[in-house]
């Protein structure tokens, strides 16, 4: 009897898809399978800048050239028409160039938004806006984005008893999602790729952008940092000492960082989840 129990088990247990089987043994030890960045590092940085800004090209540009530093850029094409050389160059740097949708969709309690609400979109209409942008940076800068930024970090259309996701919709066109305004930064073991986790640093001083990064080396995790303008530090704007102490803290080996663009970490995570 206990022969045949322990047949049927083991005709059960190879019957599950390898997948299937990992998560049982993660359930069973009660964890997520452990995760392990490449080449020893302790934890993964990005650091990303939304709405085309122009300052982004006339005083960042030159700044991450000087520290050798490549980001990810989340744009709609109308504000890379407003410095197209400036956007050619930091394709040439090697920077990501990132979806934002056309024309910035948000709630329409936001008073810029309020012609332009999510409360007032179906998930056609916002397919459009997200593929009329692809489109239109790859006319313009010769690359296809591959990530996406949700304008206002929202990610619904609808309203009440009608309101959809359109999460979906980005799950199915790039390898993430980013978030805004998240107040944690991405484990790697459950992280949804397309719905990841945006840590603003935006009119912040070095001091907290350090206990950021510092968190997720101690945790093995993955900070997306967002940003919009580049200068001195206020609303919604990045402060150009602080990025700078920043890139020179991420950059020093000693620190055991990994600092990719959104696109680059996003492939590896993908890839390995799960991996045991
Ligand atoms: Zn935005």
């Amino acid at each position: 009897m206990r022969t045949y129990v322990l047949a049927v088990v083991a005709i059960w247990c190879c019957s599950l898809p390898a997948g299937a089987q990992a998560a049982d043994r993660a359930a069973q030890a009660g964890s997520l399978p452990a995760f392990h960045w490449p080449h020893g590092y302790k934890a993964a940085v990005s650091l990303s800048f939304d709405d085309a800004r122009t300052s982004q090209i006339d005083t960042g540009l030159a700044l991450l050239q000087r520290l050798g530093v490549k980001v990810t850029f989340f744009v709609q094409p109308p504000g890379v028409e407003r410095r197209l050389a400036g956007w050619k160059q930091a394709v040439a740097d090697g920077d990501e160039i990132g979806n934002h949708t056309i024309s910035h969709p948000c709630t329409g309690n936001y008073a810029f938004s309020l012609d332009n609400a999510l409360e007032n979109y179906d998930l056609t209409r916002m397919a459009q806006q997200i593929d009329e942008a692809s489109e239109q940076i790859q006319r313009l800068l010769g690359v296809r984005p591959r990530t996406f930024a949700y304008p206002c970090g929202q990610k619904f259309v609808g309203r009440g008893l009608d309101v959809e996701s359109y999460v979906p919709l980005v799950a199915e066109r790039f390898i993430v999602g980013r978030s805004y305004l998240s107040e944690s930064s991405n484990d790697p073991r459950i992280v949804d790729l397309a719905q990841a986790m945006g840590t603003s640093f935006d009119d912040t001083g070095f001091a907290a952008m350090k206990q950021a990064v510092d968190e997720a080396i101690q945790q093995g995790r993955w900070v997306i940092f967002v940003g919009h303008e580049i200068g001195q530090r206020g609303f919604q704007v990045t402060d150009t000492h602080a990025l700078e102490q920043l890139c020179r803290y991420l950059k020093d080996p000693t620190n055991g960082i990994w600092l990719g663009t959104v696109e680059e970490i996003g492939l590896y995570v993908g890839q390995h989840q799960g991996a045991r």
